[in-house]
């Protein structure tokens, strides 16, 4: 079966990866390179439990976390890139007495091994990490809640791409998707044309463009996060800090990643002084000893977002051979290592391996 992937990034990489291990021959269009977009951009929190009952997006999201031992020893195997997948858990501090009830409501309705949620007090803050503020009262804990380096994912897989027979083919921008008698044939890419069976269109943020290249719609759209690095040699947190309006991740390779804005400003390509402003506030006050460290780089993404929040995977509706991948919005490197399985097994098998109901493109698109 021949394959064009449209999009280099985490979902396009990966799940080319895996349609290339099955025997397909792949053909990845990327127009800048591979992880240029968000999947370079994002934090690499991989946080696979929600706040609310199990939902099938919690589901896909389990499923996926269960991989990422695996997909780490294998990428590393296949190309030595070590993608720091790092298991120490995350700290959720607490402020008042009431955030701290809550906290222990949850841990209680989590009691698994597997996740490892605990309530701590403040002096168990305190021996843990230190450097917390002194009005930190409490913490949730969650032991699974894990992270890698995501640009080193996103490399790692189009390094084990291309060495499974996929053909990168980076710098070439896709203007549309050829349909013809009802049936994809293949994309045109900066005037030449790229012949499939199938095409898998996971373009991110840009992915609703390319539906509309056929007539289709697709409401995905973009929302931007922020962020910055700070040096942190020698480190001073050793696990995630999520609060409710800054996250802080220390990565082994020695930087701290401190984020993210979420914001509805189309693709306003832009680090704004308001946006570093109001994180480094909260950082400083979660974190006075970071006041010394060096701001190393700033950055933006772009995730890919529909008004549901929900991924939109799957084959497109009244085209045949014409496939979705997109919409993860904060979690596409979570999501990546099942998301690559499941349209892999859907596109060579027939059918979907798991429940995708919820996530059926059937749910937005409209005349083609
Ligand atoms: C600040 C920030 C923090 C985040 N933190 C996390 C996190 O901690 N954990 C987590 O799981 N997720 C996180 N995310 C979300 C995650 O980054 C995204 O969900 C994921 O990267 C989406 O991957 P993608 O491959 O769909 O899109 P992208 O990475 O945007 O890739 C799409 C690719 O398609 C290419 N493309 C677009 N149009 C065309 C065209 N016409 N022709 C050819 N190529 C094209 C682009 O160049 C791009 O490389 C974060 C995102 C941001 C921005």
């Amino acid at each position: 079966m021949k394959i064009v992937v449209v999009g280099g990034g985490i979902i396009g990489c990966a799940t080319a990866y895996e349609l290339a291990r099955t025997g397909c021959a792949v053909t990845l269009l990327e127009r800048a390179t591979p992880g240029a977009e968000a999947s370079g951009a994002a934090a690499g929190m991989l946080v696979p439990l929600g706040e609310t009952a199990r939902s099938s997006f919690e589901t896909l999201a389990i499923a996926s976390w269960r991989l990422f031992p695996q997909v780490a020893k294998d990428l590393r195997e296949r190309t030595g890139i070590d993608v720091e997948h790092v298991t120490r858990g995350t700290i959720y501090p607490l402020f008042t007495a009431e955030e701290i009830r809550r906290a222990e409501a949850r841990a209680a309705r989590h009691p698994g091994e597997e996740f490892g949620i605990a309530a701590w007090d403040a002096r168990e803050v305190r021996d843990r990490e230190p450097a917390l503020a002194t009005n930190v009262r409490g913490a949730l804990f969650v032991r699974g809640d894990h992270w890698v380096n995501n640009q080193r994912l996103v490399a790692a897989y189009a390094r084990a791409a291309v060495a499974a027979g996929v053909l990168l083919r980076s710098g070439l921008s896709v203007s549309r998707v050829v349909v013809e008698a009802g049936r994809a044939r293949g994309v045109v890419a900066d005037g030449e044309r790229v012949d499939g069976d199938v095409v898998l269109l996971a373009a991110g943020a840009w992915t609703g463009q390319l539906v509309g290249s056929f007539g289709g719609r697709l409401p995905v759209e973009p929302k931007r996060g922020q962020m910055f690095a700070l040096t942190h040699v020698p480190p001073v947190l050793h696990h995630v800090v999520h609060a409710e309006d800054v996250y802080l991740v220390p990565r082994p390779s020695g930087e701290l990643l401190v984020g993210a804005t979420v914001e509805r400003v189309g693709f306003e390509g832009a680090v704004t002084a308001g946006a570093i402003a109001g994180l480094l506030r909260a950082a400083l006050e979660l974190v006075p000893a970071l006041g010394d460290l060096a701001i190393t780089r700033t950055w933006y993404g772009f995730r890919p977002w529909v008004p549901d929040g929900f991924p939109v995977l799957g084959p497109w509706p009244g085209v045949d051979g014409l496939w979705v991948a997109t919409a993860h919005f904060r979690n596409g490197i979570l999501l990546a290592p099942i998301t690559a399985r499941l349209m892999t097994a859907w596109i060579t098998g027939g059918k979907p391996n798991m429940d995708v109901r919820d996530f059926l493109p059937d749910r937005f698109a409209t005349a083609h």
